[in-house]
């Protein structure tokens, strides 16, 4: 029942048409752009890593955790196996108990596990390219594919939404969507495609150091005359 009413969720989601947005709106969300630009110059991936092999497994591994928890279980991780061929011969227990801290540990190490063997396997030990390569990969879903097209080649089909570029798309008012499918519609209607990779990596800068959940700090806010949510 659960499966059935969240398959019909996924088809609404991809049926979605994103909104229409005025004149106004595209000027307002380019001001936007411009401050977040300006703000957070370098803004880019929080997730350490060295190379495709090792940002695919740090963002399988951020999911429902955070990027600091993250970037303290990696180091472990990738000295121990520091290829796909050497995490797909990895006993799994071994890899749970490193990436226990970050929780979901047993669908973690198992995803790991099975991207690694399909990597080295299929793909001759490198990361494919092609998102829908990417997305036969045990444990990489659109949003994970997102960031490691954009951040290692650039590549942007759309953007990332995670928690905090989804609270703010909707207090800016760029979207109404609670479904990360429709919002990432929306931002890319809204939005150049040009911007949409470094879009995610400063509205994620932005929710950790101004608009924080439950705390944002709109008195220092650069965003705060274009923003409808601002406090006075
Ligand atoms: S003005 Fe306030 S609510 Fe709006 S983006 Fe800034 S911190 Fe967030």
């Amino acid at each position: 029942m659960a499966a059935k009413s969240r398959a019909k969720k996924k088809a609404r989601a991809r049926g979605y048409r994103a909104r229409r947005y005025t004149r106004a709106d595209r000027m307002r969300a380019a001001r936007v752009l411009q401050r977040l630009e300006e703000t957070y110059p370098r803004a880019d991936c929080a997730l350490e890593h060295r190379n495709a092999f090792e940002l695919t497994a740090a963002t399988i591994l951020s999911a429902q955790c955070t990027d600091e928890r993250v970037n303290k279980v990696t180091p472990e991780l990738f000295d121990r196996w520091p290829t796909p061929a050497s995490l797909a011969r990895a006993d799994l227990a071994e890899i749970e108990a490193v990436v226990h801290s970050t929780g979901f540990f047993r669908n973690k190490a198992k995803s790991l596990h099975g991207m690694a063997e399909r990597v080295s396997e299929v793909y001759g030990g490198e990361v494919p390219q092609e998102m829908e390569d990417l997305l036969t990969l045990p444990g990489v879903a659109r949003k994970t594919a997102n960031v490691v097209r954009g951040v290692i080649w650039g590549l942007a089909d759309g953007v990332v939404v995670d928690t905090h570029v989804k609270r703010i798309s909707t207090l800016l008012g760029w979207t109404k969507r609670a479904d990360p499918v429709q919002i990432e519609r929306d931002l890319m209607a809204l939005h150049p495609s040009e911007s949409w990779i470094s879009l995610s990596h400063r509205l994620i800068h932005h929710g950790r150091q101004i608009c924080i959940a439950r705390r944002p700090r709109c008195d220092e806010c650069p965003l705060a005359l274009d923003c409808p949510a601002a406090s006075e």
